[in-house]
């Protein structure tokens, strides 16, 4: 602790060391670095000045309607939009995916009143937020299988919204998609949608700042952006490749008109007449505050730079996986996303472990309808692509010679009989110490130094079972600690 540092700051710093580091590149989800001091300097100063602001009554705060005003303004220019084009900064992806679909089934009130469920139909790939946003909103999913190439299947595609064309209410895509890193053929379904007055949303949180980039700097990028006649709404999270603080996102709609139901207003109660654009109502000017200063600091020409350094990385990595035996790319990259498979050889659990040794986050992605576990990769400007190959031969080499994580048969019949709608709190607790993720002496939840056997034993497990299983862990982490408030801390004696 610095001779000034309040005691309270102190303890921040304390327990944050027990986190991944969201700088350095080494963490490859999560967090997005674009390896410049500057940026983070001035980021961190917009928000604190911010933080006490609320977004809530542009009238009231006049600047924050500016800096949204700028930074949808900024997002219209990157992604193609037209002059009639209007936008909504959002608190991140996954709110900008609920307000898409939110204001898709609300466009459709018909369909309410004639008593029938709107639905929209997505590929298997789609972001797990639009299932969310389904859960949330009563709409049918129509899941469409990808093709061998995961990207969305045309032909399948358009049966599945012709089979019932007049309860669809959007039809998704993703550019790129977040498990595999490839961008669907965004023109041909939008068309299908176009023909059938049906709207179709871009899901391009992860992919919308890096691509028009990609494109510029001559790289092939199919087309995805407003330019594709039929697209509607397209999503961008200012939090991932705009490398801006965690809190932002920008929802595009290609007219006011289609953005409409996307606001609700509240006059019929005694209090002020409730008006959102989003889900938040008071919501911290910081995280826009902070994006508006990270678009400017950075800039159309640092953007520029930063893509070029990000993507000669994801080259240099894709060069390097096609000679380091063990793991097999899972499609060619179409931007700063890499999936990697295990060839057989290991496995892609025990590789997540070593390469965490060694200080690198890689994601697990589990296995899905037929297809096998993977590792997921987002790379930032700031990752050091040498030093994460040479990290991967050696995980690889480890994970080789450790053998793949051997599940007793037993346990895996055990687990594939689970049926999880039965399982009460005794069960999944015993489940959960079972898996090394029970209870500590304290009462709290202690995970494993190594995941390798829980991921194994999760991937052997259906979706529903997973999501119990993990949801009942979230649940036992999720406790209050009580006498910690006010008059505990360092400054109690004032
Ligand atoms: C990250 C992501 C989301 C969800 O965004 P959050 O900011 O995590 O809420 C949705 N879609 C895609 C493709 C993403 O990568």
């Amino acid at each position: 602790m610095s001779e000034h540092q309040h005691p309270v700051l102190a303890r921040l710093e304390e327990l944050q060391r027990g986190d991944l580091p969201t700088h350095g590149g080494r963490t490859l989800a999560y967090v997005y670095d674009a390896g410049l001091p500057e940026v983070d300097r001035v980021a961190r100063a917009a928000v604190a000045a911010y933080a006490a602001t609320n977004g809530l009554d542009p009238t009231a705060f006049p600047s924050v309607l500016v800096m949204e005003n700028e930074v949808v303004g900024a997002t219209c220019d990157l992604l193609d939009a037209p002059a009639s084009a209007v936008g909504t900064v959002t608190s991140g992806g996954t709110e900008s995916v609920l307000l898409a679909v939110q204001a898709a089934r609300d466009a459709r009130p018909d369909l309410a009143a004639a008593g029938l469920r709107p639905r929209m139909v997505v590929p298997s790939t789609i972001h797990a937020a639009f299932h969310k946003a389904a859960h949330y909103f009563g709409v049918e999913t129509v899941v469409v299988p990808v093709g061998p190439d995961f990207r969305a299947d045309v032909a399948a595609t358009r049966a599945a919204v012709a089979a019932d064309a007049d309860r669809t209410v959007l039809v998704a895509v993703s550019a790129p998609s977040y498990a595999h890193g490839v961008v669907d053929p965004v023109a041909e379904v939008a068309a299908i949608a176009a023909e059938h007055g049906v709207r179709c949303h871009v899901d391009a949180c992860i992919g919308g700042w890096v691509l028009p980039y990609a494109a510029r700097l001559g790289r092939a990028v199919p087309p995805w952006t407003f330019a594709v006649p039929g697209v509607t709404s397209i999503s961008v999270d200012l939090h991932k490749y705009a490398y801006a603080p965690k809190g932002t996102s920008v929802l595009l709609h290609r007219d006011a008109g289609l953005r409409r139901p996307q606001f609700f207003a509240e006059a019929d109660w005694p209090g002020y007449t409730m008006l959102n654009t989003t889900m938040q109502s008071t919501k911290s000017g910081g995280p826009l505050a902070g994006a508006w200063a990270v678009l400017r600091t950075i800039g159309d020409a640092g953007y520029l730079e930063l893509t070029r350094t990000v993507l000669d990385g994801v080259d240099r990595l894709v060069a390097g996986l096609a000679d380091l035996p063990g793991l097999d790319l899972v499609a060619a990259p179409d931007s700063t996303l890499v999936a990697v498979a295990a060839d057989g050889s290991c496995d892609v659990f025990t590789v997540a472990d070593e390469l965490a040794v060694d200080g690198w986050l890689a994601q697990p992605q589990l296995s899905y309808a037929g297809q096998p576990p993977t590792l997921h990769l987002s790379l930032s400007a700031a990752t050091d692509v040498a030093g994460l190959l040479v990290a991967l031969r050696r995980a690889v080499e480890a994970a080789r010679a450790a053998g793949p994580v051997a599940l007793d048969a037993d346990v895996v019949g055990f687990v594939q009989a689970l049926d999880p709608a039965t399982l009460d709190d005794a069960a999944l607790d015993g489940l959960l110490a079972a898996v090394g993720m029970g209870a500590d002496a304290d009462g709290g939840l202690a995970l494993p130094e190594r995941m390798g056997e829980v991921n194994a034993l999760l991937d052997v497990a259906s979706p529903a079972l997973r999501e119990a299983l993990l949801s009942a862990f979230l649940d036992r982490l999720s406790r209050p600690v009580r006498g910690g408030g006010p008059g505990s801390g360092p400054g109690s004696g004032r």
